[in-house]
């Protein structure tokens, strides 16, 4: 009986995880890209978002089941008042700074203090979770690629002090999340859950090209 019972609960387990995991196909090529099943050497290398030279773990990533489910987003793991840098030069076209709540239930959701970025190609990039008044950027600026945008916090649906970051690109007026590559100090990767990353100074490498 006791068997039967914990074969039971195991089936159980084993359809809600199954429930749990998004349909979208975008998440069979993540996967693909991820493992270079697909090769993809055309688009886009972005730079981590924060300072040169520091390392930080992915917590949650693209389409995972918590949060995540249908969304192509990445949370990086971050302490609060972390300096939060651009991925991708472009114009600021939002920025809120004025939440101060956060916590693990979607009624903080509109408290999430957040920054988004419209590149040259015009896809845009959100970053999300700033502390409060935490954001240095004003709407209508101008941002470099690795520029300071603001300081990481909590703020919004976030379990824990982190950096919520995804990229939209649009189609005949949908927004779609796209994954995007990364330049990591391990070279040019997608990146993925549980995995700590490295962003590489580049900045003598920048002045000796000059
Ligand atoms: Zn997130």
């Amino acid at each position: 009986m006791q068997l039967r019972n914990s074969l039971c609960w195991s089936v159980l387990c084993f359809f809600l995880h199954s429930c749990a995991v998004s349909k979208s196909p975008l998440r069979t090529q993540v996967k693909q890209l991820q493992k270079g099943i697909i090769k993809d050497d055309s688009s886009y290398v972005y730079a981590l978002p924060y300072d040169e030279g520091k390392t930080f773990r992915v917590i949650q990533g693209y389409f995972s089941r918590f949060t995540h489910k249908e969304r192509a987003a990445l949370d990086f793991n971050m302490k609060k008042g972390t300096r939060v840098t651009a991925a991708r030069e472009g114009v600021v076209v939002r920025v809120k700074e004025d939440g101060y709540k956060g916590g693990l239930h979607k009624k903080y959701r509109s408290h999430g203090n957040n920054i988004v970025i419209q590149h040259p190609d015009g896809s845009r990039a959100g970053y999300w979770h700033f502390q409060h008044n935490g954001v240095v950027v004003n709407v209508g600026d101008t941002i470099k690629k690795g520029q300071l945008i603001g300081y990481s916090g909590k703020t919004g649906y976030a379990f824990v002090p982190h950096l919520h970051f995804l990229v939209w690109k649009t189609e005949k007026g949908n927004w779609q999340q796209i994954a995007t590559r990364f330049q990591t100090s391990k070279g040019i990767r997608y990146l993925r859950s549980w995995k700590r990353y490295k962003r590489e100074r580049t900045s003598l490498a920048v002045h000796n090209q000059q």
